[in-house]
């Protein structure tokens, strides 16, 4: 039975996973994917039997502590004998030799997964795409540690976490990488492409950026204002987690950017050279913080990962010296006012779970805070919250413990109007004064 009623089919709760060793082969020209997958973990109840998601790939063998043990397959498990009874607390060890050619997964969210480009490929997992690329335990609770070996094609460059090594055999290139922050399966990403390389400066933290050659001007504009957004994310929210950050731009138009482990993905289209979707820069950013450090155990929460990275467009605004992050929530609960006031933030359905309205609402939400407890007490909650819950996950529940807790306060209603019911609160007055940053030195110019 799967923990999570959103995605009832995704998981096993019968254990955990505490690290994957894939080792990749992939093809491009072809969309071939061979795959080796090392899955270690924890077995969390007695059991003779487990299953991994595998979705669209076929294994071929798989490896126990005892030689090759048996499996079947069905379209989206790998359900595999383990030889004995397991008990709560036992270690295993799988290897998965698996393989075919990866396509996304139709889902109610759109297709999910690993995608071929032109020329190239990408990983856009959420919620539940991971199966199109490894076998998994696909429950955004069970964060592991990863190690990534990518063979590919001549001519191509890959990103999928902290670079490790590269190696050239027979004209093919491996690249080798490591992830030791916890991270759940649809964060864990491969981007395969025909990129450059450019190294910034991001206030302290190493950059990448990748992106097709042609693309160079346009990136390079856009990209201009990150180190500063690093350094104002992270006077309001805490160190940076992870020891770098890259951003892919692919040559291909993408619907959407979209957030990984360490990583955010971007479509030609959403760096057109003139800072357009500089929200979403900051939005991606902002997951590092929201989402990929404090992660979700399960879906209904999905407003603590978007709320707070829709608000981080609104600090990076008033930290900028644009709209204030108060200018920016009254034009947005004016347009959530005038739509359906059907949703329940804080479990809004599989089906809503992505809808605007809960992203707006989610960060009118945090604004409405903001007001209540002024600026001081509400930085400190965005702190301590990444403090206390960074590289594990947290419900609702412990975030509205822990604003009231921080604020020391009651916050009971404020929580029940914003979460728990339909209609849209009203925003509580503004100070006098327009909110202060959290320090003067935040508006001052780039660094880096
Ligand atoms: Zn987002």
């Amino acid at each position: 039975m799967s923990p999570d009623d959103y995605t009832p089919h995704s998981g096993d709760s019968r254990f955990t996973v505490e690290h994957y060793d894939l080792r990749i082969d992939y093809r491009v020209a072809t969309n071939r994917l061979d795959g080796v997958a090392v899955v270690r973990g924890r077995i969390l109840r007695p059991t003779k039997t487990i299953a991994l998601d595998l979705a669209g790939l076929r294994a071929t063998k798989v490896l126990g502590g005892t030689g090759r043990i048996g499996f079947t397959q069905t379209d989206r498990k790998l359900k595999i004998t383990l030889g004995r009874e397991f008990a709560a607390g036992d270690p295993f060890e799988l290897t998965v030799s698996y393989g075919g050619a990866p396509r996304p997964r139709r889902t109610r969210w759109g297709t999910l997964g690993w995608e071929e480009l032109e020329d190239g490929a990408i990983v856009a997992s959420q919620p539940i795409g991971a199966p199109s690329w490894f076998p998994c335990n696909d429950l955004p609770g069970d964060k592991a540690s990863y190690r990534f070996a990518i063979t590919t094609d001549p001519g191509y460059m890959v990103a999928a976490a902290e670079p490790v090594s590269t190696s050239t055999k027979g004209g093919r290139t491996t690249w080798v990488f490591e992830r030791t922050a916890p991270t759940p399966t649809y964060l864990a990403t491969v981007q395969i492409g025909r990129y450059v390389s450019r190294g910034m400066d991001l206030a302290g933290v190493p950059g990448q950026v990748l992106h097709p050659a042609a693309l160079g001007d346009r990136v390079q504009a856009d990209l201009a204002p990150l180190p500063q957004m690093m350094a104002v994310f992270t006077e309001a929210f805490g160190p940076y987690p992870l020891p770098s950050y890259r951003v892919v731009v692919t040559a291909d138009d993408l619907e959407i950017p979209l957030e990984a482990q360490g990583i955010g993905v971007f479509g030609a289209n959403h760096i057109d050279g003139h800072g357009s979707l500089e929200r979403l820069i900051a939005h991606e950013l902002a997951h590092q913080w929201f989402g990929n450090s404090v992660g979700v155990g399960r879906w209904q929460d999905i407003w603590l990962n978007e709320g707070f990275a829709c608000y981080a467009e609104w600090i990076w605004s008033e930290r900028s010296g644009r709209h204030t992050a108060h200018a920016k929530a009254l034009g947005h609960w004016a347009a959530l006012a005038a739509e359906p006031q059907d949703l329940v933030l804080s479990d809004p359905g599989p089906d809503l779970m992505f809808d605007d309205r809960v992203y707006k609402r989610g960060a009118l939400l945090l604004h409405a805070l903001r007001l209540t407890v002024g600026d001081d007490a509400f930085f400190r909650i965005l702190r301590e919250w990444v403090a206390r819950y960074g590289g594990a996950t947290a419900t609702t529940t412990d975030f509205r413990l822990l604003a009231a807790s921080v604020a020391g306060r009651r916050l009971e209603a404020f929580f029940g109007a914003w979460l728990d019911a339909t209609a849209l609160p009203p925003l509580p007055s503004a100070p006098a004064e327009d909110p202060a940053p959290v320090t003067q030195a935040l508006n001052v110019t780039a660094r880096g």
